[in-house]
């Protein structure tokens, strides 16, 4: 193919260093490699939903205030009134929100790596600078070094994911508040996997000016959805808002995530079982030789196998019709790591049962 000479001149050479997100592909196999939620409705459930999609008017621009969602939203997870909400095509977008807001040249957003690999690439597209600091080999954030990063580089946020992806861990909300106190920027505070954590920041987060609160459907079992939202302090959600696009949440998105959540015992039941899986898939994991599992607070486990053997594991796997997620390479400390989601007792057994071969 000739050379498009816009890219040279025109595209930013920090964009043009990115790589695009890549999805694996998936078809015929487990899958296994995005903490998706394994469970389906019923029929009933299935029908009751179809009848509310019947209703839409398609021709029409969805509410652009999402007012049934967020009221929703808010009985649902008992959302402070004290906080307001700010909608996301999925919380990807509204990193890219907050980011939008503060980042730009000469400005700086931490995170403790490794971590979500989003808050890394979307610092970068702001033409910002990111700034990673360490965890000990538990995974458990470097307090010091967190804390001394913010004060030399006074970041315009701070991303902490809690429980943290790939890692599995929360971060102790004691750290949320001395790293709040600390720092000027916006403190993110990502709770993705909020349905399968003990703990929670949501009741701390109105003492603070800089933080927010970021939760999603996607991993309660509604990924398809696309459904973020974030929680903070009104005067700095309403600059937030400024730069969501108008129509950010469709019509299917808004009348499904309503519905849905009218049976939020339902999704809550789908994360026992996954919870109790998860303890189950612990153990075996712990139990088989060569393999160093890590406690999780979400619906994925990370795990280690022997020196050197990590990709060989994973296309084994993969070979055997099982797709998880190889994170070798990703970080140095993630060397010979990978990450399954926890899945059904079925779906768990065929991976523990592939991977005993893959370890052979
Ligand atoms: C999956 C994930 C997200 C993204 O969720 P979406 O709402 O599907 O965009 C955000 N943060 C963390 C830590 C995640 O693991």
């Amino acid at each position: 193919m000739t050379e498009n000479k816009v890219i040279k001149r025109w595209i930013h050479s920090h964009i043009q260093s990115l790589q695009a997100y890549s999805v694996a592909k998936a078809q015929g196999l487990v899958k296994l490699d995005a903490m998706e939620n394994p469970y389906v409705w019923g029929d009933e459930l299935r029908g009751q939903w179809l009848e509310e999609l019947k209703g839409l008017a398609l021709n029409r621009y969805p509410d652009g205030q999402a007012v049934d969602v967020v009221t929703a939203l808010t009985q649902a997870f008992s959302i402070p009134p004290s906080l307001s909400v700010l909608l996301g095509n999925g919380s990807d977008e509204l990193i890219q929100t907050i980011a939008l807001a503060v980042g730009g040249a000469e400005r700086v957003m931490i995170s403790a790596e490794p971590s979500f690999s989003m808050y890394r690439v979307i610092t970068s597209i702001t033409g910002s600078t990111f700034v990673a600091t360490p965890r000990d080999a538990q995974f458990n954030i470097d307090q010091d070094a967190l804390l001394r990063a913010v004060a030399e580089h006074d970041p315009c946020c701070v991303f902490l994911a809690s429980p943290n992806n790939p890692t599995g861990n929360p971060c102790d909300p004691e750290l949320i508040e001395k790293i709040a106190n600390a720092c000027s920027g916006i403190v993110v505070v990502d709770e993705a996997y909020d349905a399968f954590s003990e703990s929670s920041f949501m009741d701390r987060v109105g003492a603070h000016q800089n933080v927010v609160l970021m939760r999603t459907l996607s991993k309660l079992g509604l990924a398809g959805l696309r459904l973020g939202f974030l929680m903070g302090e009104p005067n700095l959600i309403s600059e937030l808002n400024k730069i969501r696009l108008p129509y950010n949440v469709n019509v299917m998105t808004q009348a499904s995530a309503a519905f849905a959540l009218q049976h939020l015992d339902w999704f809550d039941h789908q994360a026992e079982k996954i919870k109790k899986a998860r303890e189950r898939l612990l153990s075996s994991l712990a139990s088989m030789a060569g393999v160093t599992v890590y406690p999780s607070a979400a619906n994925f486990l990370l795990f280690r196998v022997a020196d050197g053997s990590g990709e060989a594991v994973f296309s084994n796997l993969k070979q055997q019709g099982v797709l998880i997620k190889n994170l070798h390479g990703t970080h140095p400390q993630l060397a010979d790591c990978l990450r399954v989601t926890v899945s059904t007792p079925e779906e768990n057994q065929l991976f523990l049962d592939a991977l005993q071969v893959a370890l052979q």
